[in-house]
């Protein structure tokens, strides 16, 4: 029978990423080894997993393994498993495709990725799994045929551009994966991968935990004997990995390095862990756990679509991967495996949910982890800065969810302020250097440092030395509302309500309503020519600079918010602002003069509208007819020319 063999294109970002693979010089090749075991190892948990749950399944399992092959003369390297295996079309969607989301974000990367440095930090971030062959390989085979289905697929290429399928009519089930090494590194001792030791060492450096065995053939030579006897050579086959559980294993048995591998094979990572957490619980429910905190986000942190959670098992026997139950969704980049001891090998994802123990042990987990953070926190500030770059952005949701674990998590949060350009502060830190007689947090929300600190609201904070929380993350704008205190002190934002700045060195109580007398006519009058646009016009304590500032209601919903809520789709009711004029300023004080002897013309009125424009523009906003606002203003600079 001829063969049939399709030629196709990898998908446009799987072919970029091929050719990073195959052009960078990535630093550590001896990586792809521990990749293409770990794929292996998992199409041997879910072969184990799918014969258990579909009986009929007409597949063998009693020997499940991997195998080693290295044919020096061919120069070839082949990983062989007898796990799921893949149909054509999964061969074609999972290898020619890149099925991880977030591509977006990856093309963009792609692009900006323009020296040595930056590609291997995006190998790094993206860690592409069965890619890297092609870091050792100038051709790969890969011979895959799927559990209960007769035909099988090869699939080869040498990864510039397009691939070949083709269907195959006899194969043992599983895969294989032939590397066709490259030439380059057959005389470089220490990447010459047909040498026995050097697989056996990466295995061991890099897979030992595997929890099936790794098998290769190996030499054994007796050396010649004294009365001139020839030396011997036998070949036997040998488990090169011990197969140890490591979260079974106590702690200060296993080192640094094997829990660093072991984070990478389940968490498909290239990074380091920046923290390893081994947990053992006895009594009512027994589990272990090993909890890993990378030391990067993933790109796809907050993509809906993105693989979250951590690896359950039962009694050693793999049950799930990305198993969402166990950790509470604001503690998704925490990776790791659970082994419980008492649950059923079939236990399903809606049984998980309603599940007692799952509940408790994911309880326990989020303290652990959070405790572990403040520990970081106060012993190792450099890791935890890492960490909340990083991470938090995501921890801060736990403050709108997770009641019980609020004051850990305020505790553990930490904010950039007016205090420093670089370093963030904590809320304790941020209480012991308050102003006397200071008796609330002040906050301001925002898009970015920049806007904020030149947004007219924080003129008098400024000005009078207040220190202004910076927020601006978008989780920011719904925590602050669910968060009234800390430490009893009330959060303020310094663009909601009054705030008392303590006018003991400027204006006194008389002046004030002196102030109050002679703008009541003119307040008045804006508020009524203006009521389209806010519901009060007032007098203002915080502006020094600016003639005007809006400021949203105590309780209402400031403008970021609402747009963060209509762009998820949400309606929000159109709220009015107040208006907050700076008495001092040239512009409010020929307003009051001018209203005071000609009263309100037309000619104030379209002053009142530039002003209110004005202060939209100054904190950010936009304008709802923009071309009405630039049209007054060119009239009114015509006139001044
Ligand atoms: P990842 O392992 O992070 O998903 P890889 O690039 O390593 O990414 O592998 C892509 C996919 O190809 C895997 O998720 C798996 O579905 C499939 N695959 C790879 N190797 C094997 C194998 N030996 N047996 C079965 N499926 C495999
Ligand atoms: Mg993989």
């Amino acid at each position: 029978m001829t063969e049939q063999v399709e030629q196709l294109e990898f998908q446009a970002e799987a072919r970029q990423l091929l050719d990073l693979m195959i052009h960078s010089v990535y630093s550590n090749k001896d990586s792809f080894l521990r990749e293409l075991i770990s794929n292996a190892s998992d199409a041997l948990d879910k072969l184990r997993l799918e014969a258990f749950r579909n009986k009929d399944l007409d597949v063998d399992t009693s020997d499940l393994h991997i195998e080693i092959d290295i044919d020096k003369a061919a120069r070839t390297l082949t990983i062989r498993d007898n796990g799921i295996g893949m149909t054509r079309d999964e061969v074609v969607g999972l290898i020619g495709t890149l099925a991880k989301s977030g591509t977006a974000e990856l093309r963009q990367q792609l692009r900006e990725a323009q020296n040595a440095a930056a590609s291997e930090e995006l190998i790094g971030q993206f860690g592409i799994g069965f890619y890297s062959s092609f870091m050792v390989a100038d051709k790969v085979t890969l011979l895959t045929r799927k559990a209960g289905e007769s035909s099988a697929t090869r699939w080869e290429s040498s990864g510039e551009g397009t691939y070949t399928v083709a269907a195959v009519d006899d194969a043992p089930q599983g895969t294989s994966v032939t590397l066709h090494l490259k030439p380059e590194d057959a005389e470089d001792e220490l990447h010459d991968y047909t040498a026995e030791w050097k697989i056996r060492a990466l295995v061991k450096q890099y897979s030992d935990f595997i929890g099936w065995p790794i098998r290769m053939q190996v030499e054994r030579r007796s050396p010649a004997t004294e009365d001139g006897g020839d030396e011997v050579v036998t070949v036997e086959t040998e488990t090169v990995n011990s197969m140890k559980a490591l979260w079974a294993r106590p702690k200060d048995e296993v080192s640094q390095e094997e829990y660093t591998e072991f984070y990478k094979h389940i968490a498909h990572a290239w990074d380091d862990p920046l923290e390893v957490i081994p947990m053992k619980a006895e009594g009512t429910f027994e589990y272990q756990a090993l909890l890993f905190i990378p030391s990067h986000a993933p790109f796809d942190l907050f993509n809906q679509d993105a693989r979250i959670g951590v690896q359950l098992y039962v009694r050693r026997v793999f049950i799930m991967a990305d198993c969402e139950e166990l950790l509470p969704p604001y503690l998704r980049f925490v990776k790791g495996v659970v082994d419980a001891a008492d649950m059923s090998l079939n236990v399903s994802r809606e049984i998980l949910q309603q599940d007692r123990q799952i509940k408790a042990i994911r309880r326990r987990l989020t303290k652990r982890v959070l405790s572990t953070i403040k520990e970081m926190q106060s012993e190792r500030p450099a890791d935890y800065r890492t960490f909340w770059g990083q991470f938090g952005r995501v921890l801060k949701e736990g403050l709108l969810s997770d009641a019980d674990n609020k004051d850990t998590l305020l505790a553990v949060s930490s904010f950039a302020s007016t205090n420093s350009d670089e370093e963030t502060t904590t809320l304790a830190e941020y209480v012991e250097r308050m102003k006397e007689g200071q008796e609330q947090i002040f906050y301001a929300t925002g898009e970015s440092r920049q806007q904020l600190l030149s947004s007219p609201h924080l003129e008098a904070f400024k000005a009078k030395g207040y220190e202004v929380l910076l927020l601006t993350d978008p989780v920011d704008e719904v925590w602050v509302d669910m968060v009234p205190e800390f430490d009893g002190k009330r959060l303020q934002s310094v663009a909601k309500g009054e705030v008392d700045l303590g006018s003991e060195e400027d204006t006194s109580e008389a002046e004030r309503s002196q102030l109050e007398q002679e703008f009541a006519g003119l307040l008045e009058w804006l508020q009524e020519t203006l009521s389209d646009h806010v519901k009060e016009v007032r007098l203002s304590t915080r502006l020094t600079e600016s003639p005007a500032c809006l400021i949203t209601d105590g309780f209402g919903i400031t403008p970021a918010l609402a747009r963060m809520l209509q762009a998820s789709g949400q309606t929000v009711p159109a709220e009015k602002r107040i208006l907050e004029l700076n008495p001092n300023h040239p512009l409010i004080v020929g307003l009051r003069e001018g209203f005071g002897s000609r009263g309100g013309d037309d000619a104030l009125a379209e002053t009142a509208e530039l002003l209110y424009g004005t202060a939209l523009l100054a904190e950010g906003g936009t304008l709802d007819e923009p071309a009405k606002f630039a049209h007054l203003l060119a009239e009114r600079l015509a006139r001044t020319i």
